[in-house]
């Protein structure tokens, strides 16, 4: 149970958990007993606690803020520490070198240790599909010491009393305020810190040149000087992201739209397979999805790829829609991904040691494809392509001096 009592149980109520009542305390138990309740492993598969991801449109304007402590796909990043972002090569793809792309972020407390209070995971991706592919081509030749990526994720972790939040639980009513200043963003991306100030109107910011140059091509350069010449400040009209602002508008076009990402357990759909009601609210129609998972079928072929797929594909059609996938279960360590392939799974020998602790890493969650729909990814040859992106994180959820810890992702391709 989490010290503080009752009031804290809304903000309890946020939180992702695979683990619940009784398996929550097998777990704890597991934690703190090592191995010791090995004759107590039962066969887990069944068991597993899968809980599943939807995205849906933002119930509100503030509902995304980082006061909220949101799970969210697409548009900016809700930094939980605001000031302490990743920087440097952190923020760019080590393939092509351009500042990564915001994917989507987890919200998932660890109850019972006190610095992992909040925590929340940040998924970035190069929108490059040659570089993901060549992301995972590095990983196969190279092994996970020298890594080249494409995909990175990062991990942040607040104890209740910190500076950036209340420590009472958010209300949730559109009042709730966050603490404290915020690192200024680009204005272009929205994504990571300006560091670079346009040094005429000297009031845009950039994380980069690249995205200073994307900035002046598509308007900045007439925009630039009316601010130069009226002296009025850029932030009014243009908020960068930062500050008091609730809709968090960047100049980039590109961006992938943003959306809440909302959590259900997957045993809610083991009795209802066929209630295409239950998901009336979604944006993408069965139909829709239908047509996807057909034309991802005709990317295997060969009986273990059929196989390995049509278990997939019965696990996900509980809950088509789905997009994410979390199942954490560092005690016992034997949560394992919903591998859509038999090809291109990463062995439990290769995942990777923690790189702050050296602990070991455990699953966490997968992304699957189905949320290229949402983002409105065209479906050519050269597009952004997935077959699922699974997230291992150190298992002791580590604390370092650094406020964003790397994790490890694995990218598992369709063909
Ligand atoms: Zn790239
Ligand atoms: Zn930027
Ligand atoms: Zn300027
Ligand atoms: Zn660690």
């Amino acid at each position: 149970m989490l010290a503080g009592g009752d009031s804290l149980e809304d903000l309890k109520g946020l939180h992702i958990s695979s683990l619940d009542g009784e398996k929550e305390q097998q777990n704890a138990d597991d934690d703190l007993n090592g191995y010791e309740d090995a004759d107590d492993e039962y066969d887990d598969k069944e068991l597993e606690f899968v809980t599943l991801g939807f995205v849906e449109e933002p119930k509100s304007r503030w509902a995304l803020l980082r006061q909220l402590f949101p799970s969210k796909a697409g548009g900016v990043p809700a930094w939980l520490d605001p000031i302490n972002l990743p920087s440097g090569n952190s923020c760019l793809c080590d393939i092509c070198g351009e500042p990564l792309q915001f994917l989507l972020q987890v919200y998932a407390p660890i109850s019972e240790k006190e610095f992992t209070f909040h925590r929340m995971l940040y998924v970035f991706l190069c929108p490059s599909m040659t570089c993901l592919l060549q992301d995972q081509h590095e990983q196969w030749k190279r092994g996970p010491e020298k890594p080249s990526r494409s995909v990175k994720v990062f991990r942040c972790q607040l104890s209740l009393i910190n500076s950036f939040y209340s420590s009472e639980p958010p209300r949730c009513d559109g009042s709730d305020k966050a603490l404290g200043t915020e690192a200024p963003l680009c204005t272009w991306c929205g994504a990571w810190k300006g560091d670079k100030v346009c040094s005429s109107c000297r009031s845009a910011r950039y994380c980069s040149e690249k995205h200073q140059v994307m900035h002046w091509r598509s308007g900045h350069k007439v925009e630039c000087a009316q601010i130069a010449v009226s002296s009025l400040s850029y932030e009014p009209s243009l908020p960068n992201g930062a500050s008091l602002v609730n809709m968090r508008k960047v100049a980039s076009k590109s961006i992938w739209p943003e959306f809440a990402i909302i959590i259900e357990d997957e045993c809610e759909f083991d009795r209802e397979v066929s209630n295409a009601d239950n998901h009336a609210n979604l944006l993408v129609s069965r139909e829709q999805m239908d047509e996807t998972v057909e034309s991802l079928l005709h990317n295997f072929e060969g009986n273990d790829e059929r196989k390995s797929w049509a278990t997939f594909q019965e696990c996900v059609a509980k809950a088509p829609e789905q997009v994410l996938r979390y199942c954490r279960n560092a005690g016992s360590g034997d949560s394992e991904p919903l591998w859509p392939a038999s090809s291109g799974r990463l062995s439990k020998a290769d995942i990777p040691r923690c790189g702050y602790c050296g602990g070991a890493m455990c699953f966490e969650f997968q992304i699957l494809p189905q949320l290229l729909y949402y983002f409105r990814v065209k479906n050519d040859v050269d597009s952004l392509d997935w077959a699922t992106i699974v997230v291992y994180t150190c298992a002791a959820s580590c604390e370092a001096s650094l406020a964003y810890k790397e994790e490890f992702a694995w990218v598992q391709h369709s063909s």
